[in-house]
Formats: C-alpha cells, sequence, structure tokens
C-alpha cells in the first residue's frame, strides 16, 4: 500500500485543487471554511494538513495585479477619466477579485504540495514535529 501511496503523482493533480477538491480523490471538499483546509478529505481521508500557507496570497498579487493595473491602464488610455471614477472601480474590483482568486489559487498550490510530495505529504517521511525535536544523530 505504502509503495502505491509513493508512486510518482501528477502535476496536473492541482486541477481538482484549484476546484477546491482533494487532489487525492478529486472529490472530497479541501476546505471546511473559506480558506481552512481540512486536516483529512471527508471522502477518501488522505492527510492535508501537511499543506504550507505561504505562497497563495503571493500568487494571488501576482494574478489579480496583472488583471486590475492591465483593466486600469487600458481604460484610462481609452476614456481618461476622473480619478474618483478610478477609485470607485478599481478598489472594489481588486477586493472582489482577491477574494474570488484566492481560494482556488490556495487549493491548486495544496494539490500542487501534494503531487510533489512536498513537506510531510511524501508517506515515507517522518513526522515533521518528531523531527523537530528529535536529538541530533551523531
Ligand atoms: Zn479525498
Amino acid at each position: 500500500m505504502t509503495a502505491d501511496r509513493r508512486a510518482p503523482r501528477r502535476l496536473a493533480i492541482a486541477v481538482p485543487g484549484a476546484r477546491l477538491k482533494c487532489p487525492a480523490c478529486g472529490t472530497g471538499a479541501m476546505f471546511h471554511r473559506y480558506l481552512k483546509v481540512s486536516d483529512d478529505c471527508p471522502h477518501c481521508g488522505e492527510a492535508l494538513h501537511h499543506h504550507r500557507d505561504d505562497a497563495p496570497t503571493y500568487f494571488t498579487i501576482v494574478i489579480v495585479g496583472h488583471v486590475v493595473v492591465s483593466l486600469v491602464l487600458a481604460v484610462e488610455m481609452a476614456y481618461r477619466p476622473p480619478m474618483w471614477l478610478h477609485a470607485a472601480l478599481w478598489l472594489p474590483l481588486t477586493v472582489l477579485l482577491a477574494l474570488v482568486v484566492l481560494a482556488p489559487v490556495k487549493g491548486a498550490l495544496v494539490g500542487l504540495q501534494w503531487a510533489l510530495l512536498m513537506h510531510g505529504f511524501d508517506p515515507e517521511a517522518k513526522e515533521e514535529l518528531g523531527d523537530q525535536f528529535a536529538p541530533p544523530s551523531s
């Protein structure tokens, strides 16, 4: 069983994560609240608590920034609206896009970490907490 779980995982597995589904079965919900990843998949029981949260906000800022800045420049070049209209358009759009994009990006990155056996997703890896407090081996 361990050998099957250790088999190379396809990187395309990030797609179920972007759909907010478990990367192992593609059916169970990955999140139990807006951005809270479930400890285990409610469908297949795959442990999902090994993920790290560093990258989703960075990728969300990059994606939303490219979309919003492109739109701001295009509208400015075409219509030259007053600044208050820019603020009224782009600030809410930026917040809304960030809220919409953040969960799928986080799901895709959790799926990617799972596919690449990063952190504790490797079934043969030692428990991270045990490693942290283990005495030196020399
Ligand atoms: Zn699952």
